[in-house]
């Protein structure tokens, strides 16, 4: 594959397996039984990885990017008279705040460093101090950062004050465990192009029935109406509203199946984790400093510092890096100059390595220097 093409070690798309690739050189019907089946069942699989019960949740895929099953679940889930709160730290949760406000949904955030876990405590009181807030969302893996952000106490908060709860898991979902019941989350989104290792095409939302069983009529769009979809969904045994991306979610059947081949969410864990640790633990010996402290970094993606030489230049080692055969991400963080490496996707240590090898070879500024 090198030889013709690169990895992307990118948060999605991602590097796919040949077949899952494979499975989209057949055509499908949108209403035919077979196609829709094959939708029920993925249906069924999500709830499965999430570890919840088909009575209290249900699952609603959505055509589009993750950003658009995002919006549907602000722009369905929120009524006229809610109040939506955003944790922000980062341009995910910043996303979050423009859905909400360019359809005029009522929506603060509470801000901090791209670089600081959000405070618990300083939700707890803030939410304590406005009442009139309804819902709460937070990015599980800012992937501005990598930075996993503390799901299990922000749920804590978010529930002892009986807020609708709403995580955007889009890129975390299927790669590392995340107990939906326990956290009482509300709606869950994420991707087919994520840790789940499809092609993109659609995202999903994993949503508490007897909540999204109250949004009838709230939508402010019709092609994203989470409730309408579901409805459709639900009552045509698995037909979509519209037309639906059918290669992408045939290709999205087989990266399941392959999920569950691995050995599931924990293996797959645990590879990215291996992944993860084995790019840091390399780039460091390169002379390459992480943007987060270890204990903070979650092993989905991984900001570098740009290195201190004048000379560098991101453009000019991205080509060099991409004529090695691995495609790299350039950074998002607002306050400092970085770039990103991305550990999920069909990757495996032996492909970091690989990777390790090739930035050796492309840090052009340390040869001029000899
Ligand atoms: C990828 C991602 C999204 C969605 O981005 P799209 O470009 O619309 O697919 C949203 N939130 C997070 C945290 C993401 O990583």
């Amino acid at each position: 594959m090198k030889d013709d093409h690169y990895l992307l070690l990118t948060p999605g798309p991602l590097t796919t397996t040949d077949t899952v690739k494979e499975t989209m050189l057949k055509d499908w019907c949108t209403w035919d039984t077979d196609y829709n089946s094959l939708v029920q069942s993925i249906r069924s699989s999500l709830l499965h990885i999430a570890g919840v019960s088909e009575t209290s949740y249900t699952s609603v895929l959505m055509q589009g990017s993750g950003t658009f099953s995002v919006e549907s679940v602000i722009t369905t889930g929120v009524p006229d008279d809610g109040n939506l709160l955003v944790i922000v730290n980062g341009a995910y949760g910043q996303r979050i705040v423009s859905i909400a406000e360019r359809v005029g949904i009522n929506v603060s955030s509470l801000v901090f460093e791209e670089t600081a876990r959000p405070e618990p405590d300083i939700l707890s009181t803030y939410l304590s101090d406005n009442p009139s807030i309804t819902h709460v969302a937070v990015v599980h893996c800012e992937t501005t950062t990598g930075m996993l952000n503390p799901i299990n106490e922000i749920a804590s908060v978010v529930n002892s004050h009986n807020k609708t709860f709403i995580v955007d898991a889009m890129s975390s979902f299927g790669g590392m465990d995340l107990p939906v019941t326990e956290m009482n989350i509300d709606y869950l989104i994420s991707s087919a192009n994520k840790c789940i290792q499809g092609v993109p095409g659609f995202g999903f939302v994993l949503a508490r029935r007897d909540v999204l069983s109250q949004c009838r009529g709230q939508a402010r769009s019709l092609s994203l109406d989470l409730y309408d979809q579901w409805e459709s969904l639900e009552s045509n045994d698995g037909k979509w509203r519209f037309t639906s991306p059918t290669h992408t979610v045939r290709a999205f059947r087989q990266a399941l199946t392959e999920l569950e081949k691995e050995g599931g969410v924990q293996a797959r864990y645990y590879r990215y984790h291996t992944n993860q640790r084995t790019l840091v633990n390399g780039m460091r010996k390169l002379g390459f400093t992480p943007l987060l402290p270890d204990e903070l970094q979650s092993p989905v993606i991984t900001p570098f510092y740009y290195p201190e030489d004048p000379s560098f230049d991101f453009d000019r080692f991205y080509e060099k890096l991409k004529s090695h055969g691995f495609v790299i991400y350039p950074g998002k963080a607002d306050n400092s100059q970085t770039f990103r490496v991305g550990n999920i996707g069909s990757i495996y240590p032996s492909d970091i390595e690989e990777l390790l090898e090739a930035v050796e070879k492309s840090m052009y500024w340390k040869q001029a220097a000899l």
